[in-house]
């Protein structure tokens, strides 16, 4: 056993693969949450309608194949790949509001990655021949400068400097930005884009997988993460926020509601829009406040409509083109919640000036035109993040997990620089501010 005594500040992704990935190594940690429950971001609700409660994620969440972190951490926690997600080879079915279906992609799975996207965009249904030929061309001239690029630039004007056409951007570049980025296209920044692509595209085919959780959120990311945790002698305090880190010696107090405690050290894992008021008591942490008072954020509105008996769609997940709402899910196909449909309505936009029932209302239209079988819903639930994730513009500072005052340590989606907002980015964030305090 260390004598360290490491106190987090957060259980969402960040702070709780920090915390796990410390009780491994015997370190003493205490957790703790400002809400009632683990999970931050990625967490599921409780939702009654009707009178009848029903469990519901505060979004619908995506995981990649190529999120190697997040799949290794929770395999170690016990979580059975098979019963947590369904993995399907990458695809998009984009439908119009006219019931046809404009656009769909498919890897061919059978192929070595690049080969399975290559021959996807060459048998893409939906663009011209010349397009495909563009489309092909720009990712053959990525992988040639391994998706490096000199100058970060908004992507919309990086994608038509590459001569990809108007009708390629929103069928294909666009869904993909918005579902990677959760940021317009016009707004968003060309190298995290590609980061993304490069780990999706290069490497092992499986990394272009969907993994779309079958189970609830919680029951696959927090639960198994705080049994692990306090089964190792973690020690995990919900509904404890904290005030004030103070330094004091050579450690630090962490002052709650309940009082002060000491540790040796610290790590600040919560959202980049809370980070401020934590770090102001520290001294020399000036920079990183300024780096995160510039952030923006997006955000994400997950439009839950339950219909009666019946609901079947032609796929698990559905991209709507030209419309407020873009993935549908069917949650009866997914997770067994029979005629259960979520929408994904990402990044900001008109739709924001909509009360939660005329977004439910709007979306309900939209896919009554896109799927005419659809009937009536039987009622709706809007879960809204407002600030779901940061604005992933070009150039954004990030703040390294190391900060200049020892033993204080960042975690969190925002500090993981390769990426935008992502589990992944967040999971590996927690892991590796753990490995800097072992490996001191
Ligand atoms: C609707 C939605 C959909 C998304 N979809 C996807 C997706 O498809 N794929 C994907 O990879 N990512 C997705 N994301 C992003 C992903 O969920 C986040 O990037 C990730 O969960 C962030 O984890 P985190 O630990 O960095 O921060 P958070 O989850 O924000 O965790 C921070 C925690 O700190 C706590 N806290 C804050 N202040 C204090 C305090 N003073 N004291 C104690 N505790 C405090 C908070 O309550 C919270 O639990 C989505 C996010 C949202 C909101």
């Amino acid at each position: 056993m260390h004598k360290s005594h490491i106190a987090i500040i957060g259980g969402g992704c960040a702070g709780l693969s920090a915390a796990a990935a410390l009780v491994e190594r015997g370190y003493t940690v205490t957790l703790f949450e400002a809400s009632s429950q683990l999970g931050g971001r990625a967490r599921t609700v409780a939702v009654e309608t009707n009178g009848l409660l029903h469990l519901l994620d505060n979004g619908q969440h995506i995981l990649l194949g190529a999120y190697q972190e997040t799949l290794a951490l929770l395999k170690k926690v016990g979580i059975n790949r098979k019963k947590a997600f369904l993995r399907i080879p990458l695809q998009i079915n984009m439908q119009s509001g006219t019931a046809k279906s404009v656009f769909s992609l498919k890897s061919f799975s059978l192929l070595p990655a690049p080969f399975n996207l290559l021959f996807g965009l060459l048998f893409c249904k939906g663009i011209s021949f010349k397009e495909r030929m563009a489309a092909l061309k720009f990712m053959q001239g990525l992988k040639n400068t391994q998706y490096q690029i000199v100058r970060d630039v908004p992507l919309e004007r990086f994608l038509i400097n590459q001569h990809q056409s108007k009708r390629l951007i929103s069928f294909l570049w666009e869904p993909l930005c918005l579902a990677a980025l959760n940021t317009p296209i016009a707004k968003a920044s060309t190298r995290i884009f590609l980061n993304v692509l490069r780990d999706t595209f290069s490497g092992n085919k499986k990394n272009s997988d969907f993994l779309l959780p079958r189970l609830d959120l919680s029951q696959i990311i927090s639960e198994p993460l705080s049994h692990y945790i306090q089964t190792k002698g973690g020690n995990i305090k919900l509904n404890q926020r904290v005030r004030r880190v103070e330094v004091e010696g050579s450690g630090f107090n962490i002052e709650t509601r309940n009082g002060k405690e000491y540790f040796s050290h610290v790590i600040i894992a919560v959202s980049p829009a809370r980070v401020e008021k934590l770090l102001a008591t520290l001294p020399k942490l000036n920079h990183t406040i300024e780096q995160t008072q510039t952030y923006q954020y997006q955000p994400i509105y997950t439009v839950y409509l339950q219909y009666p008996p019946g609901v079947r769609l032609p796929n698990v997940i559905s991209g709507l083109s030209g419309a407020i709402g873009q993935w549908v899910f069917d949650r009866g196909q997914l997770c067994d919640q029979q005629n259960l449909i979520s929408v994904i309505v990402s990044a900001e936009g008109k739709h924001q000036q909509l009360t939660q029932d005329e977004l439910a209302l709007r979306v309900a239209k939209e896919l009554n035109r896109a799927f005419p079988a659809l009937s009536k819903p039987l009622w709706h639930k809007v879960i809204a993040e407002k600030r779901a994730t940061f604005s992933c513009k070009p150039n954004l500072e990030r703040p390294t997990n190391k900060t200049s005052l020892p033993n204080v340590f960042l975690a969190g989606d925002y500090t993981y620089p390769d990426y935008p907002a992502t589990i992944e980015g967040a999971i590996r964030s927690g892991i590796y501010c753990a490995n800097l305090i072992h490996n001191a």
